[in-house]
């Protein structure tokens, strides 16, 4: 049996740094733009009060995560050494919430600290935008166990960061470490991996690699690897024959802070409906199936966009939603797009979704549009405008189109004859390729064959 643990860092969504006043857009800013002496760790410099709207985002979050919160938050100093941290410590707190929960999966603790700045290897230099981003920390209990089911946890732990606003979705703002170990054998981590998709393949390459040494007899070191994106493989970094020992103690320039009844349900009251309970609310008020609920709500404006769809398309919410799991998913996945990120407007999306639902267009007028205004940013009435989409509903213009067709390849035609039916698929596809999409395929394909078989 495979034993999975998660320790996942999120950047928080804030203006502001966690212990400073720089700001936190540190993307579009060249190398050390936002800095101070306090994120620089500079001699003599004071931090200033712990951020506040990074504490209450760690406080939705551990609610959401049903932990039990501590009251009173203690920062302290974690020493090591390299480049990226100009103190020679990271600010961490102790844990803020504790015994938590999602789905199946023990969530250990939560606890807030400070982004190191970026070392740039090859070149020999810092950037220090990125130091003193408020991160959260959450560590599971090693209760997962499979690949597959710490990714899902994952999009999972995701979602409820967009549900509640609290963390930052621009690429690279969530790394993971995680350890895997077979029964019987040694605990290994593999660090820094910073994509869920990278989660998953550094955990199927590790769990095979530890199945192997072990059925040969080998011994599984306890060590932490490094996962290298891309070979998909894991490389063995240092030895762990004890705990590292980052003489942690609390940090004298940051008085306790105390959370107070208050907050906490101040807080709380914010937390909206998170994904598990949506989806259960879409499949009862909706009658949709469970599976296409659960990617409905894998992101809240998808979520926004199916409730809003079904307001005009009352009793026809299914087609909806398989409409959207489909090739509005299929779309999106291939641009590695949100539906947030995509810009779409939902308006638009409504007129997409009406013509092609009453046969106005076809799957391929759909697709066509649907690419045109991801692509170009256009609207519905723009696409509809500059593109021929309307489907062909005079069946004699289509019969021309077909016979044309049939004409022109006599092999196919034999070949079908025959009874190979991809030379049918063949035909049909020529026969919508010549409309430019505008023939519906099924009735193609039913005229081809009452025409040949004549
Ligand atoms: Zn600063």
């Amino acid at each position: 049996m495979t034993i999975i643990g998660l320790e996942i860092h999120a950047q928080l969504k804030t203006q502001e740094k966690i212990f400073c006043g720089c700001p936190t857009n540190y993307r579009d800013m060249e190398a050390n733009e936002n800095i101070c002496p306090i994120c620089t760790g500079q001699p003599g410099s004071k931090p200033m009060a712990l951020n506040k709207k990074a504490l209450e985002n760690v406080i939705k979050i551990a609610l959401a995560l049903q932990c039990e919160l501590k009251r009173d938050i203690f920062i302290q100093r974690k020493h090591y050494f390299y480049p990226d941290l100009p103190s020679g410590y990271q600010r961490t707190s102790k844990p803020i919430g504790i015994n938590g929960r999602l789905g199946n999966v023990r969530i250990r603790e939560v606890h807030i600290e400070e982004d190191p700045g970026r070392y740039e290897l090859r070149k020999g230099t810092v950037d220090y935008n990125r130091s003193g981003i408020p991160l959260i920390e959450i560590v599971t209990e090693p209760d997962i166990k499979t690949p597959e089911e710490a990714r899902m946890f994952l999009e999972e732990l995701n979602a409820i960061l967009g549900y509640l606003d609290a963390g930052r979705d621009e690429p690279g703002s969530s790394r993971i470490d995680a350890n895997l170990s077979i029964e019987g054998g040694t605990r290994v981590e593999v660090k820094n991996i910073n994509s869920f998709k990278g989660v998953y393949t550094a955990l199927m390459y590790e769990q095979v690699r530890q199945q192997n040494m072990l059925r040969r007899g080998a011994e599984v070191v306890r060590e932490t690897r490094h996962f290298d994106e891309a070979s998909g493989t894991t490389v063995g970094l240092r030895k762990k024959e004890t705990e590292e020992d980052y003489r942690y103690f609390p940090d004298p320039d940051i008085p306790p802070v105390l959370i107070t009844s208050e907050l906490i349900e101040e807080v709380r009251k914010r937390i909206p409906e998170l994904p598990r309970q949506k989806s259960d609310r879409f499949v009862s008020e909706y009658e949709i199936k469970a599976d296409d609920a659960w990617i409905l709500v894998s992101e809240i404006e998808l979520a926004n966009l199916f409730e809003f769809m079904s307001k005009s398309f009352k009793g026809r919410e299914q087609a909806v939603a398989s409409w959207i799991r489909g090739p509005l998913k299929k779309q999106l996945n291939y641009r590695n797009m949100t539906f947030k990120s995509s810009g779409l407007n939902k308006n638009d999306v409504v007129g997409l979704f009406g013509e092609f639902s009453t046969g106005s267009i076809t799957d391929d007028g759909m697709e066509k549009a649907l690419i045109e205004m991801l692509d170009k940013k256009a609207s519905y009435v723009e696409v509809r405008l500059t593109l021929n989409l309307g489907k062909i509903q005079d069946s004699h213009e289509l019969e021309e189109i077909v016979d044309e067709i049939i004409a022109k390849n006599p092999k196919p035609v034999e070949d079908y004859k025959n009874g190979n039916e991809k030379s049918l698929n063949f035909l049909v596809g020529q026969v919508v390729k010549e409309t430019e999409g505008r023939a519906d395929s099924k009735s193609v394909k039913e005229m081809i064959i009452k025409k040949i078989k004549r």
